[in-house]
């Protein structure tokens, strides 16, 4: 049994912006049944204040001349530790964690999570005399990034894994930042914090980093690659050895469509006939026609250009035309917005855009569509395509990432070996886009084969319980090694 640090910029249910939210809220649990001693370490937003009960003030302290508690409470729902960092000069506001709510980011985001890597710094060095030690701090995001780098200093420190869940997001500051946030001298170097002369959180867990993991197999090779990395592929390329891919379960307490509250109605994957209750009650909660026969593609996403916006925007006026409706569920880039909601008034009878984060329409989507749409530029593991096969809604992706890894595409071949469960894009064009609908709505015309499609979907395993025990074997090795 080894004690573990997981530290985390959100959790769900506590507060979650996207996949990361979604990880830190379901593999702590995980690892806990993997005889792992789990605490989980997040910033004391107001959110997540107010959201946990049984407060308890383990340790006072202090960063930057700012107060700062450590309290201890429990992650609802699970019998998972957390531990928060309530500091609230730099948490204690309205608005995101990283943005506020016109979606600028925090002018201080460097000083922010400076403040909650020390915490965890504090608590990896039993500094704030907690009776508990962790032996692997497991860093997730560039908010966790300089953890790695300050713990290389010390001599005795547990060992340090970090989680890539997006690259694209780094945590990139001016040089002027690296001097205000007083950090050592020793990491200000080519291969340590420095990038292109400003300072790099991400950069600092991946260069300090014992061991370095993906959240897919797939997104771990393609990071190699410039079209991937962002300028980081030459440093990824020297850690390769310490780098692998780990997939991405789904938490099946939430994502279950057997037994989730939120929908008209529950179904399984031997009553699947019941299905199509969910698609007219959707279509009458979002006033487009009702009709249980009409395929429906649904999306949630944030709306930018990594979930493939644009092609869709290319080939929307065309999709527009094919009898079926088009639902999708985000918020993000405005001018996406904009533009989607211009799509929407020219075909109010088969479109619906819903600009809002909305937690509860995103599981009646998946339960109404009968195809989901994620034609991703790139997609570190995917959650949605997961949930999507999990509720029998057959995913239209890229051949990218996670999606790769986990979508199977409806080929006569992979049909007849019963091993198709989607519909995988050969580029990431318009017209391939066009292609796989059509091809993907053809086939919803055969419902012996559909219903196939969708059994093997449902059947897939993308349990924590493998990708936990995957974590674990990586802690033992990192152990060992330091
Ligand atoms: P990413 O982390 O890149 O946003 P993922 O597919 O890994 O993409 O995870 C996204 C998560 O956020 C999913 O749980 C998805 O359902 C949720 N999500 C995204 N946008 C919305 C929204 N507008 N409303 C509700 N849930 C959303």
């Amino acid at each position: 049994m080894s004690n573990v640090l997981f530290v985390s910029s959100e959790a769900f249910p506590l507060i979650k912006t996207g996949g990361l939210g979604d990880v830190a809220g379901s593999l702590p649990s995980a690892l806990l049944k993997q005889a792992q001693d789990v605490r989980l370490l997040l910033p004391a937003y107001p959110d997540v204040l107010k959201n946990t009960t049984k407060k308890k003030i383990l340790a006072k302290s202090s960063y930057y001349y700012l107060d700062v508690e450590l309290i201890e409470s429990r992650l609802p729902g699970t019998n998972v530790t957390v531990l928060l960092v309530n500091c609230p000069a730099a948490f204690d506001r309205p608005g995101g964690p990283y943005s506020n709510q016109f979606g600028r980011e925090w002018d201080d985001n460097a000083l922010r999570f400076a403040i909650f890597c020390h915490a965890a710094v504090d608590i990896a060095l039993n500094k704030l005399n907690l009776n508990w030690q962790p032996d692997i701090v497991h860093c997730n995001d560039w908010q966790s990034g300089l953890i790695p780098a300050l713990l290389s200093l010390h001599k005795k420190r547990p060992a340090t894994v970090f989680t890539i869940h997006n690259l694209a997001y780094q945590g990139v500051f001016e040089q002027s930042t690296f001097a205000d946030l007083h950090l050592p001298g020793e990491l200000w170097h080519m291969d340590g914090v420095e990038y292109y002369n400003q300072l790099s959180f991400i950069k600092a867990g991946l260069a300090y980093a014992d061991k370095i993991t993906a959240v897919s197999p797939t997104y771990a090779k393609e990071i190699l690659e410039p079209e991937y990395a962002y300028g980081l592929d030459g440093l990824l390329s020297h850690r390769k050895q310490h780098l692998s891919g780990i997939l991405n379960g789904i938490d099946e307490k939430h994502w279950n469509p057997g037994t989730d509250n939120y929908l008209a109605q529950k179904y399984n994957r031997r009553s699947l006939a019941k299905k199509s209750i969910n698609k007219t009650a959707l279509q009458k909660e979002l006033s487009l026609p009702i009709n249980q026969d009409i395929p429906m593609i649904g999306m949630v996403s944030r709306l930018v250009e990594q979930k493939g916006f644009d092609i869709i925007l290319q080939a929307l006026k065309e999709i527009l035309k094919m009898p079926l409706q088009l639902v999708i569920l985000g918020t993000g880039e405005s001018h996406y917005e904009l533009k989607l909601c211009e799509f929407e008034k020219q075909h109010p009878e088969n479109f619906k855009i819903v600009v809002g984060y909305n937690e509860a329409l995103a599981h009646r989507i998946e339960a109404a569509s009968d195809m989901y749409l994620m034609p991703s530029t790139f997609e570190p593991c995917g959650l949605n395509q997961l949930y999507s096969l999990r509720y029998g809604t057959l995913p239209i992706v890229t051949a990218v990432g996670g999606l790769a890894d986990t979508v199977i595409n409806a080929s006569e071949e992979n049909i007849r070996n019963t091993t198709a469960n989607g519909f995988v894009l050969k580029n990431k064009s318009s017209s391939e886009l066009l292609n796989c609908i059509k091809n993907a709505l053809s086939l919803y015309q055969t419902p012996e084969i559909w219903q196939q499609l969708q059994v093997t979907a449902m059947s897939g395993d993308f349990s924590w319980e493998a990708s936990a025990k995957s974590y674990v074997a990586l802690y033992q090795e990192a152990i060992k090694e330091i």
